[in-house]
């Protein structure tokens, strides 16, 4: 016998639910086959509770429709979620990389929720080229003669390769032959679009000479490659951006760097080791350069070719860039972007990526204290939080090797640290954290406006 005395028979039919109150409000939100469905197996999990013996705490209708709710909630639970990224990695691949400028996403809403001049010149009334203005401040940012956008870097690499090297000879440096992620290899990559790679120089030191030796009449091109995500030290020597594009001067064959990340501005003054700029690549003589737009750019994924017209129409002729070409979102969140950049005195407050790798220490540490005094009000005596100076890293293969100072918020309690971490990707708007030995670290830096409320908030679900 159950202890509430229901039996299966007692079940209410389908058709009788769906006609219940509480229902009503279930058929606002969901298609009314997903409910009927939700009911069912709400039913039928109520049926085996029922024939196990066990009790039904509540009224049968009231057990079946609080199941159905919870298995709809889940269900149409979007697989794509805002989380804030506590990790202090600025440029979190994982985690979406770049966030966007309010201006970018401004730009969005606006051809997305209407028609746009894609592909049509206002002038003229007839078909216009698509991204022509985004290409001309490319190339004013840049100095380059032209320029030319796909989806990511991947398929600026992929581009460049097929519409200037198939079935011809590509020199790389030994020190050069990358895997970026995702088993995308520098040396597959070339086999695949028909190239054969020449491999020149020896791990640690390649000069010059090295390129110039191995060139023939079956030489497409020189290509440099930034080594984004390690770096060697010791006994190296680098070819240069400015040397390589004098030795393809000299001997006439085309010159191309892949920089990755792609700074359009001097990093120093923010703090950061210098890296080249894509503007001093293009001076530096090189015929192109691609970067991607997700990364220190610090807007919508998207590979960027800058470089001489002659090269850079090559690539935008190819008929893969029918099958690489960005859509209208990824070219208006890109030239809002970009346009933030003409202005040097707004640029590193305007675009979020620039903001975070250069967030002062002085204004980290306020930041930091402030969350803890929240944190510790909110989660009691069970919690040690703790305020400490650590390190947070650029990410998305942006400045190998280097890492920025900060401070961090620390959570210690008898709950393991892997524990916390996982309570805390489960709350309603999940956080992500950095795991370290013993206790959960919260990284300001990458913290927007508003997501201290959100962790305080994730913090007090993980203890009810
Ligand atoms: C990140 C990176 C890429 C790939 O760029 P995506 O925009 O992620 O496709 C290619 N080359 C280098 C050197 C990189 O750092």
């Amino acid at each position: 016998m159950t202890g509430s005395g229901h039996v299966p028979r007692d079940l209410p039919s389908i058709d009788r639910l769906l006609g219940d109150g509480a229902v009503a409000s279930l058929l606002e939100r969901y298609p009314r086959a997903a409910v009927r469905d939700a009911l069912r197996a709400a039913s039928d999990g109520v049926r085996q509770v029922l024939l196990r013996g066990d009790a039904v705490s509540s009224t049968l209708s009231k057990a079946i429709i609080d199941d159905a709710s919870q298995r709809l909630e889940a269900a149409f639970r979007p697989g794509l979620v805002r989380v804030v990224n506590a990790t202090g990695v600025v440029i979190h691949t994982n985690l979406g990389r770049a966030v966007l400028p309010p201006e970018a996403v401004a730009a969005v809403t606006r051809v997305a929720t209407g028609y746009s001049n894609l592909e049509f010149d206002l002038e003229s009334g007839r078909r216009g080229r698509r991204a022509a203005a985004l290409e001309t401040l490319l190339c004013e940012l840049t100095g380059a003669e032209a320029a030319c956008v796909v989806n990511n870097n991947a398929a600026s690499i992929l581009l460049i390769l097929e519409a200037l090297a198939r079935g011809r000879e590509v020199v790389v440096s030994r020190s050069e032959l990358i895997e970026i992620g995702n088993a995308f290899r520098l040396p597959e990559v070339l086999e695949r679009s028909g190239a054969t790679l020449i491999e020149v120089g020896a791990t640690n030191r390649t000069y010059p000479a090295d390129y110039a030796r191995v060139i023939n009449e079956r030489t497409a091109l020189l290509l440099k490659s930034h080594s984004s995500n390690f770096r060697i030290i010791g006994f190296v020597r680098e070819v240069t951006a400015a040397e390589l594009a004098t030795v393809g001067r000299e001997a006439g064959v085309l010159t191309v760097i892949d920089l990755g990340s792609g700074a359009l501005v001097d990093l120093p003054p923010l703090g950061l080791p210098y890296e080249p700029t894509v503007r001093e690549c293009v001076q530096a003589g090189l015929d192109l350069v691609c970067f991607s737009g997700d990364k220190l750019l610090g807007g919508p994924q998207a590979g960027i070719i800058v470089g001489r017209r002659e090269a850079v129409e090559r690539c935008a002729r190819n008929p893969l860039m029918r099958a690489l070409r960005c859509d209208k979102m990824t070219l208006a969140a890109l030239e809002a972007t970009l346009s933030l950049y003409r202005d040097p005195g707004r640029m590193v407050e305007a675009v979020p990526v620039l903001r975070m790798l250069g967030a002062p220490l002085a204004t980290l540490e306020p930041r930091a204290r402030a969350l803890a005094v929240r944190l510790s009000e909110a989660l009691g005596e069970a919690v040690r939080v703790e305020v400490e100076p650590g390190r947070s890293l650029p990410g998305g293969g942006s400045l190998p090797g280097h890492d920025l100072p900060t401070w961090l918020v620390s959570l210690r309690s008898p709950l393991s640290e892997d524990a916390w971490a996982a309570r805390l990707r489960h709350a309603s708007t999940p956080v992500v954290v950095r795991v370290e030995e013993g206790r959960v670290v919260i990284d300001v830096r990458t913290l927007l406006p508003g997501d201290e409320d959100a962790i305080v908030a994730a913090a007090l679900e993980t203890v009810r």
